[in-house]
């Protein structure tokens, strides 16, 4: 098959991680017989400085032309000062929402050689985890009305959490439909017990849940879930929340895996065309200098060929190639310990190649 994928390398880092990724995808698209094209165009504080825009039309439109589409990282000092709205990291919302995506799938996962990353205690490690955490994420209250007013202490400012049926209804449908490819258990993650809206949330989820009778379906409120997410990772496979809910509990859910540089994540719409990208952000301070850790990007490309392609044999072969380069000892300066050779982002992405 043919594929044709738009690349948005961005800033600091991005170029470098996202050029490992392409290696990767070339060296499975000749071992599995797919044809992967790449294009490039430009977002954030590059396209400010090229075109004058961090999301050209023409961006838009060639990821909108592609089937699924690869982001490095935007941001960096340069673009700083800044108005917020002529930042490069607003050219990230502006994506997301051309392409429609309302869910963001971010896999928090303890890779058993990098055990002594994780800042957990070795009796919790040691019972590993897979976290799926699925985020909504057009959604609540960061989209809601909000404003300041007049209040009876004075001035007082309010933001507001809504959620449509719609909206939580389909975020559920991805939340079911991910679990059915894992472990087949859903935690819902809501505070049912004072918002209006989380107990509308918890009503749709369990309507969808009756669609999905092999998946488990389970509630959880969202400050016991964060209790649990450091008390008992293990319990976890795939946790569905609000947008708010799962921006706070995505980044702890990512805090104890230990690093930062292995971390992938997925936006997915209502289509197959998604947008993949690590989670970290452009790394300024090691840009340029062949020290990024490019395996967050490149598991981001593995969640591609998942969840845009359909190829789950060839998304399997890239995360058991960076689980064996893992194995075999292999770090980036990011996971090495002091006195273990760190390997470069070009030197890792070799031994990665090797395994597939
Ligand atoms: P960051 O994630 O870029 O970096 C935090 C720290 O982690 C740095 O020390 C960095 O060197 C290290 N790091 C991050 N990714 C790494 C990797 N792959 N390999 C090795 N080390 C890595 O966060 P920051 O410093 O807060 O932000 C830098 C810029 O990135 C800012 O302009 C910010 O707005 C932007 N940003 C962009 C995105 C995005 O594009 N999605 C996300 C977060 C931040």
């Amino acid at each position: 098959m043919n594929y044709n994928i738009a690349l948005l390398k961005g800033d600091g880092i991005g170029p470098e991680i996202v050029e490992s990724a392409v290696k990767v995808l070339y060296k499975v698209g000749a071992k599995y017989g797919h044809t992967f094209n790449f294009t490039d165009y430009l977002i954030g504080g590059i396209a400010i400085d090229t075109v004058g825009d961090g999301l050209p039309k023409e961006t838009v439109d060639g990821c909108l032309a592609s089937d699924s589409v690869m982001l490095g990282a935007v941001g960096g000092p340069k673009w700083d000062t800044l108005p917020g709205d002529k930042r490069p990291e607003k050219a990230l919302l502006g994506i997301r929402s051309a392409m429609g995506l309302y869910t963001n799938l971010r896999p928090a996962k303890l890779y058993p050689a990098l055990k002594d990353a994780s800042p957990l205690r070795t009796d919790i490690v040691e019972k590993g985890f897979d976290i799926m955490m699925v985020r909504e994420l057009t959604g609540g209250i960061y989209f809601g009305e909000r404003g300041r007013r007049q209040g009876k202490n004075g001035e007082e400012a309010y933001d507001t959490e809504a959620y449509s049926v719609m909206e939580i209804e389909r975020i559920a449908k991805v939340a079911f439909e991910t679990a059915m490819k894992r472990d087949k258990r859903v935690i819902s993650v809501d505070k049912a017990n004072v918002l209006e809206s989380s107990r509308l949330w918890r009503e749709t989820v369990h309507k969808v849940a009756k669609d999905y009778p092999e998946v488990e379906c389970t509630d959880m409120l969202v400050d016991n879930t964060a209790m649990q997410i450091v008390r008992n990772p293990a319990q976890f496979d795939v946790v569905v929340t609000s947008n708010i809910f799962g921006d706070i509990l995505s980044d702890e859910a990512s805090q104890i895996t230990g690093s930062i540089g292995m971390l992938a994540s997925a936006s997915l719409g209502d289509t197959t065309r998604g947008l993949y990208e690590p989670i970290h952000g452009s790394a300024p301070d090691i840009a340029g200098q062949n020290k990024a850790n490019p395996i967050a990007t490149i598991l981001s490309a593995a969640m591609m060929l998942r969840y845009s392609f359909s190829l789950m044999e060839e998304a399997d072969c890239i995360e058991e190639a960076v689980n064996k380069v893992l194995d075999k000892g292999y770090r980036t300066a990011d996971l090495a310990k002091s006195g273990e050779t760190a390997l470069s982002c070009t030197e890792i992405t070799e031994k990665i190649l090797s395994e597939i």
